[in-house]
């Protein structure tokens, strides 16, 4: 579906029609139109005040937008941008967490201005930094975006970034630019290499979007310098951008694969939105002048909290331990959630095998349980290492207290047997 959408973008890009004179200028609000649109919004759960005090409601925020013409070039951007929406909303990778579903609207529509009404946002649990925003108003946040944004602030720019790409109509200006380009031959051989992938990865779905579909440079700064603003008139920290865009590059040094420390952009949100030296220099210079602005760092944390044991196991499924060991380490900074964090750092240690990793791996994982919010697979793991060093009565303790505390865990048939056997003498 993902290389469907894809295909589609490119075969758009080359079709010709009359529309293609159409400036792409918003044709005038129908009432039909809003209420498409509003169907689209998920439900937003009534708040017990709202409930008792119905003066004070206020009507749901109105799209800023309505829909193109279908036979416009743009409404056929809007037509793609609902297939990819309801891909997503079928998708198994849909989070669906109300509390941070509403977080997370919030903190957009607190950037987003006039255009929080056009905003349906939608959080995908895929451990990689990106987000995104169609033309529709369809609006994606990954989860390893948000467990890579160090605070609201952070979460605050690049949402506003994202608007400001929408705002901007970036997308319409790139597909009239591929038409100009392009010559249809090659697109559609394009088209039919894509047709040929068999399995396509959030990598290389990232990469193939990006080779036909990246913002350029020029669109690429205008969107900092909105996201910029609209998250500094919002009261967000000035300095959160550039040191965004700062740990993303950090991370990409962090990398076990030379590859990805040499390309910068892989798998990264910059495949789409191409990063240089220039873009966090205005940034930086930006932020120099500004004074105040909140993180909202702690509320922040708070919200993803109890998403960060699913998401850093998600992380690890990349096998780039460098990158993840950086990101524990920035978890790590304000001396929260050790339990988990010391968990995962005993993870890539016990899967990595590398020199000396055994003992490290010990370490993390004895350092995990002293904390009260370490994850119950510790005490497991220490049984087996236990149990390996032929100390059958402490491998059988730490393996029964994993089961206290996982009573549901899928493995504890297993797990029971291997504490029977441990009771026979066996290893
Ligand atoms: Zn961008």
């Amino acid at each position: 579906m993902r290389r469907l959408l894809t295909a589609s973008i490119l075969a758009l890009a080359v079709a010709t029609s009359a529309a293609a004179q159409d400036g792409g200028s918003p044709v005038s609000t129908a009432p039909e139109v809003a209420q498409e649109s509003a169907a689209h919004a998920e439900p937003t759960p009534a708040s017990p005040e709202t409930a008792t005090q119905p003066s004070v409601q206020l009507a749901p925020p109105q799209p800023s937008r309505a829909r193109p013409a279908v036979e416009t070039d743009e409404g056929g951007l809007w037509g793609m941008s609902d297939r990819a929406e309801q891909e997503a909303r079928n998708s198994g990778q849909l989070e669906d967490d109300v509390a941070l579903n509403t977080y997370l609207r919030d903190v957009a529509c607190r950037v987003a201005g006039q255009y929080c009404g056009d905003i349906r946002l939608y959080v995908m649990n895929r451990p990689y930094f990106n987000a995104s925003m169609a033309p529709n108003g369809y609006m994606e946040v990954w989860s390893g975006l948000l467990l890579r944004a160090e605070d609201e602030a952070q979460l605050a720019f690049v949402l506003g970034h994202e608007i400001g790409h929408y705002s901007e109509r970036h997308s319409l200006a790139t597909l009239r630019a591929i038409r100009g380009r392009a010559g249809a031959a090659m697109v559609f051989s394009i088209i039919a290499a894509g047709a040929g992938v068999g399995i396509i990865g959030d990598i290389v779905y990232l990469g193939t979007i990006a080779s036909v579909f990246g913002f350029s440079r020029e669109n690429e700064a205008a969107a900092d310098l909105i996201g910029y603003d609209h998250a500094v008139a919002a009261g967000y920290d000035a300095h959160a951008g550039h040191k965004l865009w700062n740990n993303l590059l950090a991370e990409t040094q962090a990398s076990d694969n030379p590859d990805t420390r040499r390309q910068e952009t892989r798998a990264s949100i910059f495949r789409t939105h191409p990063l240089s030296a220039d873009r966090v220099e205005a940034l930086t210079e930006r932020a120099a002048q500004a004074n105040g602005g909140e993180t909202h760092r702690e509320r922040y944390r708070a919200a993803i909290r109890p998403f960060l044991d699913e998401w850093l196991r998600a992380d690890l499924r990349r096998r780039d331990y460098g990158q993840t060991w950086l990101v524990l380490d920035r978890l790590a900074a304000h001396g929260e959630d050790l339990g988990v964090i010391e968990y995962y750092r005993a993870e890539i240690n016990r899967i990595r095998r590398g020199e000396g990793d055994r003992e490290r791996a010990l370490q993390h994982y004895a350092n995990a349980i002293a904390q009260p919010d370490a994850p119950a697979g510790a005490w497991r793991e220490l049984g087996e290492y236990a149990a390996r060093d032929g100390r059958a009565a402490e491998a059988a303790a730490y393996l029964s207290t994993y089961l206290e505390r996982a009573p549901d865990a899928g493995d504890r048939a297993l797990v029971e047997a291997r504490i029977a056997q441990l009771a026979g003498g066996g290893q």
